[in-house]
Formats: C-alpha cells, structure tokens, sequence
C-alpha cells in the first residue's frame, strides 16, 4: 500500500470533478491502474513477475501498450477489470478535460495483484 497524492481531473463527457492518484513526475517503472468504473486504484510496478511476462509477449516496446497489456492481465478490483487509463468515477469515461490540476489530498492505494495461473510457473503450480 503507497500513500499517494491526489490530483484534481475533470470529466469532459459529464463536466464532473474527481481527485485521481499521481506517482508524481519521477514514477519509472511505475504506474497507477485504474478500474474501468472509476473507483479503483492500483500500482504496478514494470519489474514484477507479471510484468516481465506481459513485456516477454509483446512485439514493442512502446510503454502504452505495455501498460495497457499489464492493467488488462490485472485481476479486477469489485469486479471491475483495471485500465492504464484515467476513468471518470461518476460516469466511466475516459475522455478528460484536465487532469494534474492542484492537489486535492492524498489516498491509500494497494498493489496490483495478478493472481492468474498464467504467471505462476508451472513448478509452482505443480507444489500446490
Ligand atoms: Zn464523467
């Protein structure tokens, strides 16, 4: 769990204001997921298990589509499949019209888990 400060976005498909984790300027190796709801949150770190698997099947390097691979394979938070983008909480949209305005507080955001059998080897498995 990494306490982390909010910043102020604004929804540019229903106007609405909402406060969205930031890792800062400084966050290599490091991104804040988001559920496609909105009202989830959280970190996965480039170097993990999972990541290094999702990197090892990808024909780019471009980190979008790394992220986007990574947030995808990301077991859901409330039943809600988690996105590498930032998604309005009070209408589901990722269409923003500002993001990174002022600090609006801080929030608890736990560690993405990726608890699928797909990154467990199959050594791992096979002790269970
Ligand atoms: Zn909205």
């Amino acid at each position: 769990m990494k306490t982390l400060p909010t910043l102020e976005a604004i929804c540019r498909a229903c106007g609405g204001t909402f406060s969205h984790p930031s890792l800062g300027d400084f966050s290599y190796g490091e991104a804040v997921l988001c559920s496609v709801d909105g009202k989830g949150y959280a970190t996965a770190d480039a170097f993990s298990a999972a990541a290094r698997h999702v990197r090892s099947t990808l024909a780019t390097d471009d980190g979008r589509a790394f992220w986007t691979a990574l947030a995808a394979l990301a077991d859901p938070m409330d039943g809600a499949a988690l996105t590498a983008t930032i998604r309005c909480p009070h209408c589901g949209s990722g269409d923003l019209a500002s993001w990174g305005g002022r600090t609006t507080g801080t929030r608890d955001v736990p560690e993405a888990r990726f608890d699928s059998d797909l990154f467990t080897p199959a050594v791992d498995r096979a002790r269970r």
